[in-house]
């Protein structure tokens, strides 16, 4: 059971990703992935060509959606997993998630601006394969092309992290919001890379302990943004706070991903995976 090649989060150009969301399907064929989930973020529109595409291969999968969240002074992510994507509560949610979107990429482009790096928001449009939702990772792509950071990991270093000159505060949907547009779609709420998020361990526990009681389902325990120590240290969380783990690659591209489709680390053998309870 936990064996099972699944990988519950990854992206395509309906948000970030670089790739088509057919692509992303045949990707994960290729790569021996059993189980996939597209989740593009705050959006559902990748989702009929991927289907459509995996039940062409014969591939399991899972509709999917990350959603944008406010929590403390944090952006979390909260994948859904096996939602309904013709729920209107649901769809109407992410319309209002991504409306600030386009608000926040002009005000970040003018935060670029006042540094001197002129044009970024056309830019990140010409990046962006879905002009409703333009991410930092299509900024980060223009700064990488016009040369001003090696790659993109440097660029969110040294620009569009918080706290840097192109970061600017944004206001996503609450998690209760979230959890409640997933879980009346019929779907399994997941909280996507734990490590990533700056919170202590007290802060972390009611997070967690806050998501369950929403009726939140699991965590990412193996994700591409976790090393094995933070891959133990989310399983013991899992253990302690009785939630589902999930096994997610959060691939975006080829050029643009810690790691490829399919290629998360297992998880515990003592874990309940969340695919057990996907259809
Ligand atoms: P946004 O939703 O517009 O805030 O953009 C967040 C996206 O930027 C994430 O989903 C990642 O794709 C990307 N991202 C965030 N932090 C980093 C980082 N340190 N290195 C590379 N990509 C990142
Ligand atoms: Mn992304
Ligand atoms: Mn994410
Ligand atoms: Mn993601």
């Amino acid at each position: 059971m936990n064996t099972l090649n699944a990988d519950l989060h990854c992206h395509s150009t309906a948000s970030d990703g670089t790739l088509p969301p057919g692509e992303v399907v045949r990707r994960a064929h290729a790569n021996g992935v059993e189980l996939l989930a597209l989740t593009d973020h705050d959006e559902l529109l990748g989702l009929p060509e991927a289907a459509a595409q995996a039940q062409a291969l014969g591939l399991r999968f899972v509709p999917g959606v990350e959603i944008s969240v406010s929590w403390l002074d944090q952006t979390l992510h909260i994948v859904g997993l096996g939602i309904d994507p013709t729920n209107e509560a649901l769809i109407a949610g992410l319309a209002q998630v991504r409306g600030g979107r386009d608000g926040r990429a002009a005000r970040i482009g003018a935060e670029l601006e006042r540094i001197g790096i002129r044009g970024a928001l056309e830019g990140a449009l010409r990046y962006a394969g879905n002009p409703a939702l333009v991410s930092r990772a299509h900024f980060a792509r223009y700064l990488v092309e016009i040369g001003i950071s090696k790659n993109v990991h440097d660029v969110f270093l040294h620009y569009l992290a918080r706290g840097k000159p192109g970061y600017v505060e944004h206001v996503w949907a609450t998690l209760e919001d979230a959890l409640s547009w997933i879980k009346g779609a019929g779907g399994l709420a997941v909280i996507a890379h734990p490590g990533r998020y700056r919170l202590s361990h007290a802060e972390m526990d009611i997070l967690f302990e806050r998501f369950r009681d929403l009726g939140g389902d699991a965590i990412e325990v193996s994700c591409g943004a976790h090393d094995g120590g933070q891959l133990l240290a989310f399983a013991r969380l899992a253990r302690k706070f009785g939630l589902m783990a999930s096994r997610a690659s959060d691939f975006h591209g080829p050029e643009d991903s810690p790691i490829d489709l399919g290629r998360a680390p297992p998880l515990p053998p003592d874990l309940t995976p969340v695919w057990t309870r996907l259809a």
